[in-house]
């Protein structure tokens, strides 16, 4: 609990009233004590004045009883006249009885301001009467009077030479601290830490002064501090939001605009150009392979791309144009005032020639495509969701015309986006309902007439699009991460297939399935693969895996590494396409391939074409050498079988022998005793 009580009064108030009341009192007491003590002295005097007048005639008042003489008596009562102070005097004998009686002029018997004494009349050492004098007290109170009047008098003195001296107390003590108390509120109320107090004496409150002063000083200097944090902590702060602007409105990896700024600029760009009734077009960039090149080189690489991508489309196009990034590697440009619609072609093409020319990154040196879509404000949309629309519309297209192209919207490609579209949100549920099938067309050896495998196909029976083949979903599920689902599905199938068809076959028919690129960057499918043989109980061998050479290309690295981890399980393994792309025989060499598929390129006319035939008779010698089987694609008809068989190729696969069909397709045919459509011409070896 505080031992300090609060009050509201000021101090010099205080201390005036604790003086005062002080010497008031102190002033009060000794009075009082003054008075009392006067009282009983006067009175002591005046009763013994009275006794010593009795006295004097109490010797002749003696006699007067003595000589029963009343007359003399009284005579000698009226001394008492002379005293002003006595009112009346009463002689009694020692019995009591009245024996005389004075009366004083002034005497009532009524009044009560008097006093009574009462002598012995002795005679001889013998009580012989009683003297009863009535005193007033009338001098008394007088002079009680005068004293008060003088105590009071004496009392206002003694205030006023207090009060008089108390002002120099009061300046010495009550003004220094009475200064300090202004000062602090000066302090508190302007925050001026640089305010001292004056310290004018070396006692107590000098002292009190001089550690308010340096109380003061510590809190300015802590001000000073605390001012300093603050400014430098302002300057963060104001470096931070600047910064927080221009991340809010810029790409941190490549500085340029961000949504946020085109969603901006888009619209001044629509108030320019309605204002000038002109026109402006948006561009949207797309880098083709862009996801290949970031899976294979590295995150790191791909973000060095984008950055060398940024800088040679913002040296590209004029400075009234914006770029912006919206993310991974899509790029939107703006292309305001533009006086006529050949010059979108124009900047196209020469954004087109700079994102073709060599990349450097690290020392490594890299090719990219970009496909690009346009869309012009007003005549193909009036807001940005349906120019953008629209751009990627012609962004897709240009993709699906053979990339590194550019394409302008038109009303005509609208039809494909919905298809697209349908595909692609057709996807998940055609899985968990089952809408894909597995074909399956055989590998023929028509020179033996027989079978010597199948490999299977799928086919999607969508509830709107009809019968589709994979052309039209696969590179889409790729574009959207399903087809690692979709070829789980067809390797499971295979395997419940393969088991089906050692109780339906006489000879084991071993299957090929496909499996996209995406499997060979990581090894997830070597797993899948070893969990479907186990739970099928499957002879491994009786599996093949089909992957093109261009799977290995990308990352040759986590390919090889797959492929030996799906060798090391027992399956086959199939190098399909041979000859469409780049044809190295390295990997022929170095990887532990069982069979190579020449491509349908190759077949088409190879009865015709002698370059062809010159470049198959090479690989069926080299597929020989390294002890590969070979396996030509879609042999359509006679006169390619012939040339096949008559350069050494053995094993085919085509509509000539059987299009692709149901596995319940397969098994009729099979079992019917298929007849394979053999040789017509003798052999040259
Ligand atoms: P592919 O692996 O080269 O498959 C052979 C393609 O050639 C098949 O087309 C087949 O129907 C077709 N074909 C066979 N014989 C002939 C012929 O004599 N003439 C002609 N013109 N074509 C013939 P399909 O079934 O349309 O498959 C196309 C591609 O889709 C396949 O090429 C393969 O790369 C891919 N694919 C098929 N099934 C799957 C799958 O389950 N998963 C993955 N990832 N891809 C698959
Ligand atoms: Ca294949
Ligand atoms: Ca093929």
């Amino acid at each position: 609990m505080s031992l300090i009580t609060r009050t509201n009064s000021s101090l010099r108030s205080r201390i005036l009233l604790t003086t005062l009341s002080t010497l008031i009192f102190a002033s009060l007491i000794i009075s009082a004590a003054v008075y009392w003590n006067y009282d009983r002295l006067t009175k002591q005097a005046l009763q013994t004045r009275v006794l010593i007048e009795a006295d004097i005639i109490s010797q002749n008042l003696a006699t007067s009883i003595l000589f029963d003489d009343v007359v003399t008596a009284l005579e000698i009562l009226s001394t008492f006249k002379a005293d002003d102070a006595v009112l009346h005097v009463k002689l009694e004998t020692a019995s009591g009885a009245l024996f005389a009686d004075y009366n004083n002029v002034t005497y009532k018997k009524s009044d009560n301001n008097v006093f009574r004494f009462r002598d012995e009349i002795v005679f001889e050492g013998k009580n012989i009467g009683f003297l009863d004098i009535v005193v007033s007290k009338k001098e008394l109170n007088e002079q009680n009077i005068a004293l008060t009047i003088f105590l009071f008098l004496i009392l206002t003195i003694v205030i006023i030479v207090s009060f008089s001296l108390s002002r120099p107390i009061i300046k010495s003590v009550l003004l220094p601290l009475l200064h300090l108390h202004e000062v602090s509120q000066n302090i508190a109320r302007t925050r001026n830490y640089a305010l001292r107090a004056s310290v004018a004496s070396e006692d107590e409150v000098g002292k009190l002064s001089k550690m308010f002063n340096q109380m003061v000083e510590q809190i300015e200097h802590r001000d000073d501090m605390l001012e300093k944090q603050v400014s430098q902590r302002t300057q963060e702060l104001e470096k931070l939001a600047e910064e927080f602007r221009f991340r809010a409105f810029h790409d941190s990896l490549t500085g340029l605009a961000n949504r946020a700024l085109l969603n901006e600029r888009f619209d001044l760009s629509v108030k320019h150009a309605l204002r000038c009734k002109s026109r402006f077009a948006f561009l949207l960039l797309d880098l083709d392979d862009f996801k290949t090149i970031n899976d294979t080189k590295g995150h790191e690489f791909g973000d060095e791309l984008l950055i060398e991508v940024s800088k040679r489309l913002c040296a590209t196009i004029r400075e009234e144009d914006l770029v912006c990034r919206l993310g991974g590697d899509e790029f939107v440009i703006l292309l305001n005032d533009l006086s006529q619609l050949d010059d979108i072609n124009m900047i196209a093409r020469k954004i087109l020639a700079q994102l073709n020319r060599e990349f450097v990154i690290n020392k490594d040196r890299i090719r990219t495509a970009v496909s690009i879509g346009g869309a012009v404000f007003p005549d193909q949309g009036k807001n940005m969701s349906t120019i953008k629309r629209h751009a990627d519309v012609a962004m897709y297209r240009a993709k699906d015309t053979g990339k590194n192209q550019f394409c302008l919207f038109s009303q005509g490609m609208q039809e494909d986006v919905k298809h697209r579209l349908l595909i692609q949100s057709g996807l998940r549920p055609g899985l968990d309902e089952n809408q894909f099938e597995v074909y399956v067309q055989p590998k023929v050896n028509p020179e033996e007439g027989s079978v010597i495998g199948c490999e299977a196909l799928v086919r999607w029976n969508h509830p709107q699009e009809g019968f589709l083949t994979p052309d039209k979903f696969i590179p889409i599920a790729e574009e959207i991460g399903m087809v690692n689902e979709i070829d789980y599905f067809v390797i499971r199938d295979c395997c419940s297939t393969i088991k089906q068809w050692a109780e339906v076959f006489t000879q084991p028919i071993p299957i090929a399935f496909n499996l996209s690129g995406r499997h060979f960057r990581d090894y997830r499918i070597v797993d899948v693969l070893e969990n479907a043989i186990r739970e099928f109980q499957l002879d491994p061998s009786m599996l093949e895996v089909e992957i093109t050479e261009a799977v290995l290309i990308e990352d040759p690295n986590k390919a090889q590494k797959v492929v030996h981890g799906v060798k090391s399980l027992g399956l086959g393994i199939s190098l399909d396409d041979f000859g469409t792309g780049y044809s190295s025989l390295n990997y022929l060499r170095t990887l532990p391939i069982d069979t190579v598929k020449l491509d349908r390129s190759f077949v088409m006319n190879i009865d015709k074409n002698t370059q062809d035939k010159r470049l198959t008779r090479g690989i069926v010698s080299l597929a020989k050498g390294l002890n590969l089987k070979l396996v030509a694609e879609g042999v359509e008809n006679q006169s390619q079988l012939n040339t096949l068989l008559k350069l050494g190729c053995q094993h085919m696969q085509g509509y000539y022998f059987l299009k692709p069909c149901t596995k319940g397709e397969f098994v009729q045919w099979y079992l019917r005793g298929y007849s394979l459509p053999k040789a017509q011409e003798k052999r040259i070896r």
